[in-house]
């Protein structure tokens, strides 16, 4: 495995693998855990060459603090990418992703950059991830890119950056890496507390009861609202958004009757955590379905 500093050296590097090589990109952060190693291996699976960014992009952090607080383990993480099948870790400096003189923003404009993390973030957040996203895209020319559904928001937004820039990638969504307790992997995690870690349980739990009660039949997004915030505000935990919007455009809905993406965002301490489920309308129906499937099995001595 290769580790590469500028972008020269990476087009470099790739030029020499070979041109008509199948090419995944897996943009990160660092502080690798498996959730980002799952990515990797969706990339694995799909490409010839596996290319991991590691940048902690200054532009995209609304807090100084959480900027200086976030994890760094450069070391560590190439490690962990070389035994996951990455090929080349580009691990660019600041200065060379933003150099000297730097005026070019790249801006989502509209609800779909503009509520949820866009609102609570401020419109800085995904400026800077829109503009390194492209910049990350425009250097390597994958063929895919992959990005976790946990930041559900930030795929949205990154689809329709590709799609209006016409950058020929196409982008992969990959499902939430939740650990045994159902806490939705995150480099924050490790600055949660004993305490706060077993208080930050109740996100994935009010999300799997919201799921619950809408297999019940419960369709009144005002009503799942505050039987969310209830568990949440229950554990102390200071709840940001408890939101149900369309999937793709992020348009708030009332009701639950075609998927819905309930995204909640919460300090638990001073970690800002987020997680997300999609609501499927057809819950009920499909619970139903498998009880009378259920039922049936067992009348004719099944399980
Ligand atoms: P980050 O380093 O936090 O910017 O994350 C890099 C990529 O990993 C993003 O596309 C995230 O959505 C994705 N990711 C982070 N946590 C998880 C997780 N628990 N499961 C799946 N993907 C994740």
């Amino acid at each position: 495995m290769l580790v590469v500093r500028t972008v020269q050296e990476l087009r470099a590097a790739l030029a020499e693998r070979g041109t008509e090589l199948v090419v995944g990109l897996v943009p990160t952060m660092g502080a690798l855990h498996e959730g980002h190693l799952s990515l990797v291996r969706h990339a694995r699976a799909e490409n010839d060459l596996v290319v991991m960014s590691i940048f902690v992009n200054p532009m995209q952090f609304n807090e100084a603090a959480d900027l200086d607080s976030y994890p760094r383990q450069e070391q560590e993480d190439v490690a962990l990418a070389q035994r996951a099948g990455v090929d080349i870790v580009f691990a660019p400096s600041a200065e060379e992703m933003y150099p000297q003189g730097f005026a070019t923003l790249v801006r989502v404009n509209g609800p779909l950059a503009e509520t949820l993390e866009g609102y609570h973030r401020g419109p800085a957040h995904f400026d800077g991830m829109a503009t390194i996203v492209s910049k990350l895209l425009i250097a390597v020319g994958p063929d895919s890119a992959y990005f976790g559904q946990k930041d559900a928001q930030q795929l949205v937004v990154v689809r329709r950056m590709v799609a209006d820039l016409r950058i020929p990638t196409r982008i992969v969504g990959c499902p939430t890496l939740r650990d045994a307790d159902g806490l939705a992997i995150s480099s924050r995690n490790v600055r949660l507390s004993a305490g706060d870690r077993r208080r930050a349980l109740a996100i994935p739990r009010s999300l799997a009861a919201v799921e619950a009660a809408v297999a019940r039949g419960e369709r009144d997004t005002a009503s799942l609202r505050s039987f969310a915030e209830g568990m949440l505000e229950g554990e102390d935990i200071d709840v940001e958004y408890v939101a149900f919007v369309d999937p793709a455009t992020l348009e708030p809905k009332g009701s639950i009757n075609a998927p819905v993406l309930c995204a909640i965002a919460a300090h638990v301490g001073d970690v800002r955590l987020i997680d997300n489920v999609v609501l499927q309308s057809n819950a009920k129906e499909a619970a139903d379905a498998e009880d009378d499937d259920s039922a049936v099995a067992r009348k004719e001595g099944g399980p």
